[in-house]
């Protein structure tokens, strides 16, 4: 049994569909997640699942008896992850699973990127275990760019504080399909993948594409990191979340969601699509 953390949220739901692509049976898959909703629609879909709450450290161990591999998809609530990483970490060893598989993010050990500590503590965790691991550390998603789209198709203008960033995104689909081949072929044992899109783009370029999918002109405008978080907290975002924001920007500046595509294209078998075809998508 293939058991996955975060089966409900939305790369869960691509790793499920690229699992049953690899000829798993979904009844070898147990998804586990809190949204009881979502878990009867993936049930009826004829997955086995399990609640839990990685808050609640007993339904976390009902939720691996049995596994033979788990995957930790990465928790949702920076600030709280480490504890809830732990409890499946623990869960597992418990359980003597064979394999775990968890998806941090590029460069976790060394980058300064403001969401990197809590995955930097999940390998540590992971690497005092004894149990085999797999380390996806995943780059951006092509899919958190949804608002800049929106706003270039609503006012022809994407204004943020990214400047002249590169950013190797690929869509989720892709992740979750380097996860499906890590869980279900060998040689992946004790590895560390740096993943990312097969091009980084920058906002200007990001523009062009939106213009050319949206026939319609769109204009990149840099913004400050100050003229950003205002025109944040005036769209209503609360303080601690507007500089969380800015804090993105500026991580994405500094070039720490620039990387190779290689390593993902090696697993995927494919480079990732061109930015323009990813947004037609969004
Ligand atoms: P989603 O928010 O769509 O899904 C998060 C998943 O985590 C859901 O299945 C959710 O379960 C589960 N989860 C969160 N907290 C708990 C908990 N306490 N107990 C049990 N399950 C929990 O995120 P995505 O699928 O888009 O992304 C997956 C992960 O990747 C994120 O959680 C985050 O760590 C990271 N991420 C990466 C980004 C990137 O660009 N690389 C961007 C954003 C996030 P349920 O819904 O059932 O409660």
């Amino acid at each position: 049994t293939i058991v996955v953390f975060g089966a409900t949220g939305q790369l869960g739901r691509h790793v499920l569909t690229s699992l049953r692509a690899h000829g798993v049976a979904p009844t070898e898959v147990r998804a586990v997640g809190r949204n009881t909703e979502r878990l009867s629609e993936l049930a009826a879909e004829g997955f086995a699942t399990a609640r839990a709450d990685l808050d609640d450290p007993p339904t976390v161990r009902t939720a691996v008896e049995g596994a033979d591999t788990v995957l930790l998809i990465s928790a949702s609530e920076p600030g709280r992850r480490l504890p809830q990483h732990r409890a499946v970490i623990d869960a597992a060893r418990e359980a003597g699973v064979e394999r775990i598989v968890y998806t941090s993010l590029l460069d976790a050990q060394d980058t300064a990127h403001v969401l990197a500590p809590e995955h930097k503590a999940t390998e540590a965790l992971l690497a005092e275990s004894g149990l085999t691991t797999t380390i996806l550390r995943n780059g951006w998603y092509t899919e958190n760019y949804v608002g800049d789209f929106a706003s270039a198709r609503e006012r022809g203008v994407i204004a943020n504080a990214a400047g002249g960033a590169r950013i190797a995104s690929a869509p989720r689909a892709d992740y979750a399909e380097a996860a499906a081949v890590v869980l279900t072929t060998d040689g992946h044992a004790g590895r560390i993948y740096e993943l990312a899109g097969s091009y980084a783009w920058t906002f200007e370029e990001f523009a062009t594409a939106a213009s050319r999918v949206l026939g319609s002109d769109v204009e990149y405008r840099a913004l400050t990191d100050d003229q950003e978080k205002q025109a944040l907290l005036e769209a209503g975002l609360d303080e601690g979340t507007a500089s969380f924001v800015v804090a993105l920007a500026a991580d994405s500046r500094h070039g720490l969601l620039d990387a190779s595509g290689e390593q993902l294209e090696a697993l995927i078998g494919h480079p990732t699509a061109s930015l323009e075809d990813q947004l037609r998508t969004l």
